[in-house]
């Protein structure tokens, strides 16, 4: 059980990684990332995870190292940790500069790759299911702050996730400004109605989940029928389930909103089938290389 970290290309034991107090992703959260996580030790959708951070650093003109370089870089530092399956955070900001918000002005990248132990959520949290809430911080429009874009700014997560957890629920799941269902704190969400499942669009302004792209492939794959479309809260409260994904999460059953209860108040039969399909998916994908 060991943490690891690379800082372009140097390896550090956690106490002693050091990045400069003028890093601009230090000063401004100017910088793109990617959670990875293993399963038989090996990073899972490690392309899909690389092709979203060239789109994420592509919006921000960030200029990445080469695919090549990081990808060994990660299996170096993995190899150091040594652990049997690993939480993998693989972070480029823009580098150090003067303290001035223009971009130009900085020499850079800095890459830095955290490895560590992979910590499963805990089980209640599947078996029972967890409890969300609607908090006021909203969804960062697409004109701003694009969530689609996976940038080391994640204070309007932070925001949310803290208004949700002072009020005692597990996660916050944030509308768009217009007062659309987007996304929880750091994962997508599904809502499951009559045997069909839906899901927001990109266009409401969202991370497009690796987790997401799975699931709506499975859905088809096994023909469960599913769309992107617009979900108004009344949607989420009204439903037989609700669903949270993402890499870490995998499928996670979601029982209450704020005062409201999910269907029965216990996780549904798409949450353990998704699960299950995915779970399936994932072991046929990592065997297959
Ligand atoms: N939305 C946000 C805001 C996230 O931070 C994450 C986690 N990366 C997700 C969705 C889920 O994405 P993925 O399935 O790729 O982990």
């Amino acid at each position: 059980m060991s943490t690891r970290i690379s800082i372009d290309g140097e390896l550090f034991e956690p106490d002693r990684a050091r990045i400069p107090v003028f890093d601009r992703g230090f000063l401004y959260g100017d910088s793109v990332y990617e959670v990875i996580r293993t399963y038989q030790g090996k990073p899972f959708a490690l392309d899909r995870h690389l092709e979203r951070l060239e789109r994420s650093a592509s919006k921000l003109q960030i200029e990445l190292p080469e695919r090549a370089w990081l990808v060994r870089e990660i299996e170096r530092t993995m190899a150091a940790a040594g652990n049997a399956e690993s939480y993998i955070r693989l972070i480029v900001t823009r580098g150090s500069g003067p303290i001035s918000l223009d971009p130009t002005l900085a020499v850079g990248p800095l890459s830095v790759i955290l490895v560590k132990q992979y910590e499963p959520f805990p089980r209640r949290m599947y078996e029972q299911g967890i409890r969300v809430s609607i908090p006021q911080v909203r969804r960062m429009p697409r004109s701003a702050d694009d969530p689609a874009a996976k940038t080391g700014n994640y204070l309007n997560s932070v925001l949310a996730l803290g208004e949700a957890r002072g009020a005692g629920f597990d996660d916050a799941l944030l509308l768009d400004v217009h007062g659309r269902v987007a996304e929880a704190s750091s994962a997508n969400v599904f809502v499951v109605r009559g045997g069909e499942l839906h899901t927001p669009t990109l266009e409401t302004g969202l991370l497009e989940g690796i987790t997401r792209g799975f699931i709506l492939q499975i859905a088809r794959d096994h023909d469960i029928p599913c769309s992107e479309c617009e979900i108004l809260p009344e949607d989420l409260k009204t439903a037989d389930e609700v669903l949270l994904t993402s890499t870490l999460r995998e499928v996670m059953p979601v029982v209450g909103i704020d005062k409201h209860t999910i269907g029965s108040g216990r996780p549904g039969p798409m949450a353990r089938r998704l699960l299950d399909l995915f779970r399936k998916r994932v072991l046929q994908l990592v065997g297959r290389r």
